[in-house]
């Protein structure tokens, strides 16, 4: 990666896991309990749940609809609606932002340009609501739902390609931020984005930081390195 052609304009920030944490412990528990009551055992429906959350995560499959699927029981529309509900509830009540998030937001907005990258939550969910009061919206000056505002969600080009065209940017002059290098950055970087993981769940990338206190050191880091003669 380097900036030293491209003038650091735009900072992309990828949102669940990267900017906000919630418990998702919690909701996935919540719906491990109320499978047992149409028909799973508890002990194999937590481990499917482990499993089916990491590779539908990486896989990009966002529709909880579909999750229920995977569990061996027999679900109609509504039951898996119930379940979908009862996961995003949960999520929805244990979201949080992450330390520092609106001390970096706030310092960047200055001096560059922010957009906000995250895929929808399927069919069954709107995502829209979901972050609709997050306070951190107001630092953006653009939100791409990808899956509701582009049909490809990431790391397919079009949610990338889309803010550049809406920004007038190059590639090189965006910085890419997430927490899933095969979600957030592998699509970013094909096509000629700078990029940096905040590390997470879901593996190593480089550059990476472990906190977005050491994001804010990154960055900061970059834009004075513009000023430099
Ligand atoms: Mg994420």
């Amino acid at each position: 990666m380097t900036f030293c052609e491209h003038m650091l304009r735009a900072v992309i920030f990828d949102l669940d896991g990267t900017l906000t944490d919630c418990d998702l412990a919690l909701a996935k528990k919540r719906v491990c309990e109320e499978l047992v009551a149409y028909g799973a055992g508890y002990v194999e429906a937590v481990r499917r749940m482990e499993e089916i959350h990491y590779r539908f995560n990486i896989e990009g499959v966002y529709d909880r609809n579909r999750w229920w699927e995977e569990f061996g029981v027999d679900l109609e529309l509504s039951q898996k609606q119930r379940l979908t509900d009862l996961y995003w509830d949960s999520v929805t009540s244990t979201t949080c932002i992450k330390p520092h998030a609106e001390s970096l937001l706030a310092s960047l907005s200055p001096s560059v340009r922010l957009a906000l990258l995250t895929d929808y939550d399927g069919e069954s969910h709107s995502k829209r609501r979901r972050i609709s009061s997050l306070p951190l919206l107001r630092y953006f000056d653009l939100i791409v739902i990808a899956g509701e505002d582009t049909e490809q969600c990431k790391p397919f080009p079009q949610p990338y390609c889309l803010i550049l065209e809406k920004l007038n940017l190059q590639p090189e002059e965006v910085l890419m931020v997430g927490d899933k290098p095969q979600v957030d950055l592998e699509g970013a970087q094909v096509l000629g984005l700078p990029t940096l993981l905040v590390e997470g769940e879901y593996g190593q990338w480089d550059p990476q930081v472990s906190s977005l206190e050491e994001a804010h050191s990154f960055i900061g880091a970059l834009l004075a390195s513009q000023l430099e003669p």
